[in-house]
């Protein structure tokens, strides 16, 4: 909405020259979480990576920190692990293999790494998080926010949001990690709005990436190890 008044001032075929075929324009970045400087932040479509918005306008991680993942696209977006690979080839034919720092800021080469630019309100996860608490937190507001309407969606969210509440709150078996991507599975794809996969993608996508983070979670709860506080800014 907020490019609509420059495309009518410059016209279609003008503004379009801004940005890369296939997504003209501007996106505007809203980056919060454990960055130096989140804020919002406008960039021509894919003239800029992932690791330049992170590391260079938002001044990389907090003192003594590094960065562990980001939700790119609002919460519903599927997690992008630092460290992981992404290789594939664009609709334009062009392969590539890259790192998270390395991902073009457009909605093309974003999707072509199994997530989704959204709202473009990424979120930036550190060192300090605790997965586990973080994804528990996902669960929780999607639980809210379901209407209730398709049963999937409605068991769906509040199964998962219960069964991660259990693992923070130290009553977590490690059966619970392939139950949380069971639920989820049931649920995407078999409600009748998109909340059912924004229930779902944060689990299907967090699990698999995680899960040794996950089991570790439970492991140190049963042998009543010392675990983060998540702190929310
Ligand atoms: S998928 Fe949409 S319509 Fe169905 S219960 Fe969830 S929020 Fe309601």
């Amino acid at each position: 909405m907020a490019q609509v008044k420059h495309v009518l001032a410059f016209g279609g075929a003008e503004f379009a020259k801004i940005g890369i075929p296939g997504d003209s324009g501007t996106h505007i970045w809203g980056v919060s979480g454990l960055v130096k400087r989140p804020g919002l932040y406008e960039i021509e479509a894919g003239k800029a990576t992932f690791g330049e918005l992170l590391y260079d306008l938002c001044g990389g991680p907090l003192d003594g920190r590094t960065i562990k993942a980001i939700i790119p696209g609002g919460s519903s977006t599927k997690i992008l692990k630092v460290g992981e690979r992404f290789k594939g080839k664009l609709a334009n034919g062009t392969e590539f293999d890259w790192a998270l720092e390395d991902i073009p800021l457009d909605s093309n080469s974003i999707a072509a790494c199994g997530t989704g630019l959204g709202t473009g309100g990424t979120i930036v996860i550190d060192d300090s998080v605790e997965m586990i608490q973080a994804l528990s937190n996902l669960n929780a507001f999607y639980a809210h926010e379901t209407c209730g309407q398709c049963t999937p969606c409605r068991e769906g969210s509040l199964w998962l949001s219960r069964v991660s509440k259990r693992i923070t709150t130290g009553g977590g078996l490690e059966t619970d990690v392939p139950l949380l991507l069971d639920i989820a599975n049931q649920v995407a794809g078999r409600t009748i709005c998109a909340h059912g996969e924004a229930v779902a993608w944060p689990v299907q996508s967090a699990v698999p990436k995680f899960k040794d983070e996950y089991l570790e979670s439970i492991r140190k709860r049963q042998k009543g190890e010392e675990v983060p506080t998540l702190k929310l800014i």
